[in-house]
C-alpha cells in the first residue's frame, strides 16, 4: 500500500484510510474490522466523531483474531476544541486512548485551532460546539502555544507518535514553528477539485509537513447535513466522470487518485464494503498531467466545513 514518511518519525502513513466521521456507532466495530479484512490499515477517528470506543472494539477483534499487528496499524484521533488549557490535553488523550483500547495513538491532532469552554466529559461528551442550550459557543483564551506544548508532552510519554493539525491557516502554521519544540507532522484540512487549497499544500511542502484531504468528494459528505452550499456533486461533473471513463475508474477513484499522486492521504468514508474496497484500490493508476489539471480547473475556493467563518450557528464569530 501506498504510504508517505512522516519527516521526524520516518513512520510510513498510508495514503488511503478510512474515515470515522459519521459512522454510526451500532455498526462501527463492524465497518472497521471489516475496513481491516479488507486492506485498509489506517483509521482516522476524532473524540468528536463520538465512536471512539466502537472503532476500538473493531480494531481489538482484528488484533485478537491476527488479522494484523498493531504496528501495521496507523490510528489517527483528534483533540477536541473544548480540552485545549494545559489541564486537560493529557486527561482527554488518555481518555480517548483507553475508549480505543490502545496505549498510544500513530498520529493526535488539534482538530480546530479554536479553544473552546471547558466542559466536564462526566457532563456530556463529546460536547461539540455548542453548550447545554445547543446554540450558544463560548470561546476560552487557551493559546495554540499552550496546546501544541502539551501535545509535545503527548509524544514524550509515548502516547503520541506523531502529533499534528487540522484545520489551520499557513499563518498559524508559520507562527507555530516559532515555538515548536516538535514540528507538526501532519495538517489536515478539506481539499477537493472545488477546494485545491495550492497554496497551503505548497507551503507544507517546503515545510515537511504532510497533508490529509479530508472530504476528498466535495459536497458529498455534506448533502445529509445540508450543509453542501449547492454544489453540484464532484461525482457529475465533466472533468472527473471524462477521465473516470477514460481509465475505467470510477469518479471516486479518480478523486482520491487525483489527491493520492501528488502525496496527499485521503480518508474517505465509505458506506458500505463494496465502495470501501473501490476507495482503498484508487492508487494503481496514473492521471496524466493534462487530466489533473483539468480536475484542478474545477477550483473555486469552495468550502464545505469552516464552522470559524461560514456556520451560522456559530454566530458568535
Ligand atoms: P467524504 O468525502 O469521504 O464523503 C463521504 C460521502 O461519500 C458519504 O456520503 C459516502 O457514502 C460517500 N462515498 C464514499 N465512498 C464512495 C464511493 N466510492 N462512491 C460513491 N459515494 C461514496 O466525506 P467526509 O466524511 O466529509 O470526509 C472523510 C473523512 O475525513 C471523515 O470521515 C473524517 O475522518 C475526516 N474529516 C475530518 C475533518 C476535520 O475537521 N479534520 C472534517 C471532516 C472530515
Amino acid at each position: 500500500m501506498s504510504a508517505v514518511a512522516l519527516a521526524r518519525t520516518g513512520q510510513a502513513m498510508p495514503l488511503v484510510g478510512f474515515g470515522l466521521w459519521k459512522v454510526p456507532r451500532p455498526i462501527c466495530a463492524d465497518t472497521v474490522y471489516n475496513a481491516i479484512k479488507a486492506g485498509y490499515r489506517l483509521f482516522d477517528g476524532a473524540g468528536d466523531y463520538g465512536n471512539e470506543k466502537e472503532a476500538g472494539e473493531g480494531v481489538r477483534r482484528a488484533l485478537t483474531d491476527g488479522l494484523v499487528k498493531r504496528e501495521e496499524l496507523f490510528i489517527t484521533s483528534k483533540l477536541w476544541n473544548t480540552f485545549h488549557a494545559k489541564e486537560h490535553v493529557k486527561v482527554l488523550a488518555e481518555k480517548q486512548l483507553g475508549l480505543w483500547g490502545l496505549d498510544y495513538f500513530d498520529l493526535f491532532l488539534v482538530h480546530f485551532p479554536i479553544a473552546l469552554a471547558y466542559v466536564d466529559p462526566n457532563h456530556r461528551y463529546p460536547p461539540e460546539w455548542w453548550g447545554d442550550d445547543g446554540k450558544s459557543v463560548t470561546l476560552q483564551d487557551t493559546p495554540m502555544q499552550e496546546t501544541w506544548t502539551c501535545m509535545e508532552e503527548l509524544v514524550d510519554l509515548g502516547l503520541a507518535k506523531n502529533i499534528g493539525i487540522s484545520n489551520c491557516q499557513g499563518s498559524l502554521i508559520i507562527d507555530m514553528l516559532r515555538y515548536a519544540r516538535i514540528k507538526p507532522q501532519v495538517l489536515q484540512i478539506e481539499l477537493h477539485p472545488y477546494l485545491t487549497q495550492e497554496a497551503i499544500v505548497k507551503l507544507c511542502k517546503e515545510l515537511g509537513i504532510a497533508i490529509t484531504a479530508y472530504s476528498s468528494f466535495g459536497p458529498q459528505g455534506y448533502y445529509e447535513l445540508s450543509m453542501d452550499r449547492g454544489a453540484t456533486s464532484l461525482f457529475k461533473v465533466d472533468a472527473v466522470t471524462t477521465v473516470a471513463s477514460k481509465h475505467g475508474k470510477s469518479p471516486a477513484q479518480v478523486l482520491l487518485r487525483w489527491a493520492t499522486q501528488r502525496d496527499i492521504a485521503v480518508v474517505p468514508k465509505a458506506s458500505g464494503p463494496e465502495r470501501a474496497v473501490e476507495n482503498l484500490k484508487s492508487d494503481g493508476f496514473e492521471l496524466s498531467a493534462e487530466e489533473m489539471k483539468a480536475i484542478s480547473a474545477l477550483n473555486c475556493d469552495l468550502r464545505m466545513n469552516d464552522p470559524a467563518d461560514i456556520d451560522p450557528r456559530l454566530g458568535i464569530f
